[in-house]
C-alpha cells in the first residue's frame, strides 16, 4: 500500500525526471555547472577550472617551493592564462601573491638572460645559438592549459555520453548552447564509437545552426528596409559567433600540434 508521503515523492520524481546515469562520471558536475552559462560548454567547463587553478594558486601556494619551481620551468603562464591570471588576481584581491610571483619569475629570468648573452657572444655555430637563446625559453607547458585541458577532456567525453533524455544532454541541447568546433573535434577524437559521435554532433549541430541563424538575421537587420526592427539576440552575434570556430582562449590550444 502507497502512503500519501510517498506519492508525493513519486510525484516529486516524475517531474525531476529519470535519475541520470551519467551523475558519477568524472567531471559531471563541472560540466552541468558550465552549461548554465550560454557558449561552448567544453570551453565553459574548460575555462572554469583553468579559473580555479589560478585562484587555488593565488590564495594557497603561491610560497610553495614544488609550485614555484613548477612555475619558474613554464616561466608562469600561456599568454591566455595571464591575462586570465591577472584578471582572477584583480576580482579575488589576489595582487600580492601575483607580486610575489613575477618578482621571482623577473629575478630568474633576469640571471637567465645574461647566461643566454654571454653563451651566445661566445657561440659559434647556429645550434649552439639555439642552445643558448633556449634559457630563455619555457621548459614545461602552462600549468593553467594543462588543468583546462583536463576539463575539456572530460566534459567533451561527457557530451559525448549524454543523450537528450538526461540531465546533461537536455541542458547541452538548450538555447545559446553548444561544443565549439576545436572541441568537436576533441570530443570526436575521444568517442568510444558512433553512437558517441552521432551524440556530440547532435549538440554541434544545434548550437551552429543556432549562432548561424542569428548572423544571417544580424545581416538582414543591417538592410535599411529592416532597419525599424527592434534588435534582438542577434545583435551582439558577431562578437560571439568567432569564439564557436576557434574556442575560447586558453581552453583549446593545448595539445594540438605546432604548425
Ligand atoms: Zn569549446
Ligand atoms: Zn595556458
Amino acid at each position: 500500500m502507497i502512503g500519501k508521503r510517498d506519492e508525493g515523492a513519486a510525484r516529486a520524481a516524475r517531474r525531476r525526471g529519470p535519475a541520470d546515469p551519467l551523475v558519477r562520471e568524472v567531471g559531471y558536475l563541472e560540466l552541468l555547472q558550465a552549461l548554465e552559462r550560454p557558449g561552448c560548454a567544453v570551453c565553459n567547463a574548460a575555462d572554469r577550472a583553468a579559473r580555479r587553478y589560478l585562484d587555488a594558486l593565488l590564495w594557497e601556494f603561491v610560497n610553495d617551493p614544488g609550485v614555484r619551481d613548477r612555475l619558474r620551468s613554464s616561466l608562469g603562464f600561456c599568454g591566455a592564462h595571464t591575462a586570465l591570471a591577472v584578471e582572477v588576481a584583480a576580482e579575488q584581491a589576489g595582487g600580492l601573491g601575483m607580486a610575489i610571483l613575477y618578482e621571482d619569475f623577473l629575478r630568474h629570468a633576469r640571471v637567465a638572460a645574461e647566461r643566454a648573452a654571454r653563451l651566445l657572444a661566445a657561440a659559434p655555430s647556429r645550434r649552439r645559438r639555439e642552445a643558448a637563446l633556449n634559457g630563455l625559453r619555457p621548459d614545461v607547458g602552462c600549468p593553467a592549459c594543462e588543468a583546462a585541458a583536463r576539463a575539456a577532456r572530460n566534459g567533451a567525453r561527457l557530451l559525448s555520453l549524454a543523450g537528450e533524455e538526461s540531465r546533461l544532454g537536455r541542458a547541452a541541447r538548450q538555447e545559446g548552447r553548444g561544443v565549439c568546433i576545436p572541441h568537436l573535434a576533441l570530443g570526436l577524437e575521444e568517442a568510444g564509437g558512433p553512437e558517441e559521435a552521432e551524440r556530440l554532433m547532435e549538440v554541434f549541430r544545434r548550437g551552429v545552426d543556432e549562432v548561424a541563424g542569428d548572423l544571417l538575421e544580424h545581416i538582414r537587420k543591417h538592410d535599411y528596409r529592416h532597419a525599424d526592427e527592434p534588435p534582438g539576440r542577434e545583435a551582439d552575434v558577431w562578437r560571439r559567433a568567432p569564439w564557436w570556430v576557434v574556442g575560447r582562449p586558453g581552453t583549446a590550444s593545448y595539445g594540438r600540434p605546432a604548425p
